[in-house]
């Protein structure tokens, strides 16, 4: 076990699996990652999958459109099936003052390369054809989105990462920080410390906690997300797209032979509560019926609830924290994460080891953002 490492990451979900394999990969083996559970158990674990390019703000859209290259290689790369299914995203809007907003966010979408298009309710039935459309003014549609297996892929992040090295301290949190003249010196963890300059905040929901650890104050507080799983259903075929109703955010996609859905609650205070809330799934369930009624013959299997991590742009907090040095954070991702953390590992290795990421400019997500009153807002939040 190592008592010094060149850099130290806090949590083990995809984002601190995928940094640490940059990292490893471009020569920095002398990394230790500390998850207080198990790799991948955390958000990560409870995320419905999803992978989009249909975003509303230039940084998200080359981050998952660099991911998305990543995912389309990933067997290729890390020897693992981890279920790729690029069935699409298709978003159902019926509030007039959605379609501006949508068409703006398609043009940028296509200007980047991303493959997206509008598509008039006829269309739409075209492609899901088991869609109530009566208040459906139109929609946007990207073939190359869709949804994987997320703790399939971060288990290949984290097995690669050690088989370059990097050391995976799993049921063992951080607890507190060393600092030296204002400098992060150490980690500490219930077994002593790590001595290190570096030390990366990748602990999703928690960040908030950990930061504090460090003195540091990190806008990400933690919304409960139910999603819930059907017995499999034949009814509706399996090629069917992830369907979003945008104004209520209700989802669903094909899943293990029935179907995955789900949809936040909006007055649902920021909260660690992890029970399943069988009254919002009945809202869930009957929500999603009137929108597709042959879920009314569905039978929920199981349910399940997890964190979004949300911050006050909906955008992560990516970079050197200000006032802690060598505090780094990738954190905050508002329920979107998952499907950036290829590029999320480019961008911070490149980060921590030349000092600037390349592969994406991160600057818009700096830190310091909010202190500045610079902002970044995402629209396009599910
Ligand atoms: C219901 C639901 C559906 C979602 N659907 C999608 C989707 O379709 N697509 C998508 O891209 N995203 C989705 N998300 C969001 C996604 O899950 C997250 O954005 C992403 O997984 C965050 O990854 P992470 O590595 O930052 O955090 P996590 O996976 O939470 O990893 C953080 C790790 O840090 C550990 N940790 C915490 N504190 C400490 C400590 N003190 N010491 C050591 N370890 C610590 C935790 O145990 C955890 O394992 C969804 C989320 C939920 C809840």
């Amino acid at each position: 076990m190592r008592e010094t490492a060149d850099a130290v990451i806090i949590g083990a979900g995809i984002m601190g699996c995928a940094i640490a394999h940059e990292l490893a990969a471009r020569g920095m083996t002398e990394v230790v990652v500390l998850e207080r559970d198990t790799i991948g158990r955390g958000a990560t674990a409870d995320a419905a999958g999803g992978i989009r390019q249909q975003f509303s703000t230039e940084t998200n859209i080359r981050l998952a459109t660099h991911s998305v290259r990543v995912w389309e290689s990933f067997a290729e790369r890390f020897g693992l099936d981890i279920g790729l299914k690029q069935q699409g995203y298709l978003f159902l809007l019926t509030d007039p003052a959605q379609e501006p907003v949508f068409r703006a966010n398609l043009s940028l979408q296509q200007q980047l390369g991303v493959p997206a298009r509008w598509l008039t309710p006829e269309e739409i039935g075209e492609i899901n054809p088991h869609v109530v459309l009566d208040d459906v003014l139109g929609g946007t549609f990207c073939p190359e989105d869709g949804w994987v297996d997320t703790y399939t892929a971060t288990m290949g992040y984290a097995q690669a990462a050690k088989r370059l090295g990097v050391e995976f301290r799993e049921e063992t949190s951080a607890i507190g920080f060393r600092m030296q003249g204002g400098r992060v010196a150490a980690v500490e963890t219930p077994t002593g410390c790590i001595w290190t300059n570096r030390a990366i905040v990748c602990a999703g929901p928690y960040s908030r906690r950990v930061g504090a650890l460090a003195g540091a104050e990190l806008p990400i507080s933690p919304y409960r997300r139910m999603s819930f799983i059907t017995e499999p259903f034949p009814t509706l075929p399996g090629t069917l797209p992830m369907t979003i109703e945008f104004s209520s955010g209700l989802y669903f996609h094909p899943e293990s032979g029935g179907f995955l859905f789900g949809m936040g609650n909006p007055h649902e205070p920021s909260s660690f509560d992890k029970t399943v809330d069988d009254d919002w799934m009945v809202t869930n369930v009957e929500a999603l019926v009137a929108r597709a009624p042959a879920f009314a013959e569905a039978n929920v299997m199981r349910g399940w609830a997890g964190f979004y991590e949300i911050t006050p742009d909906d955008n992560p907090l990516l970079g050197w924290v200000p006032g802690v040095d060598g505090l780094g954070i990738a954190a905050g991702f508002s329920g979107h994460g998952f499907m950036q953390g290829p590029a999320i590992g480019a961008c911070l290795s490149e980060l921590i080891l030349d000092g600037v990421a390349t592969t994406v400019d991160i600057t818009p997500f700096r830190p310091s953002r909010f202190a500045e009153g610079a902002l970044a807002q995402e629209h396009n939040v599910i």
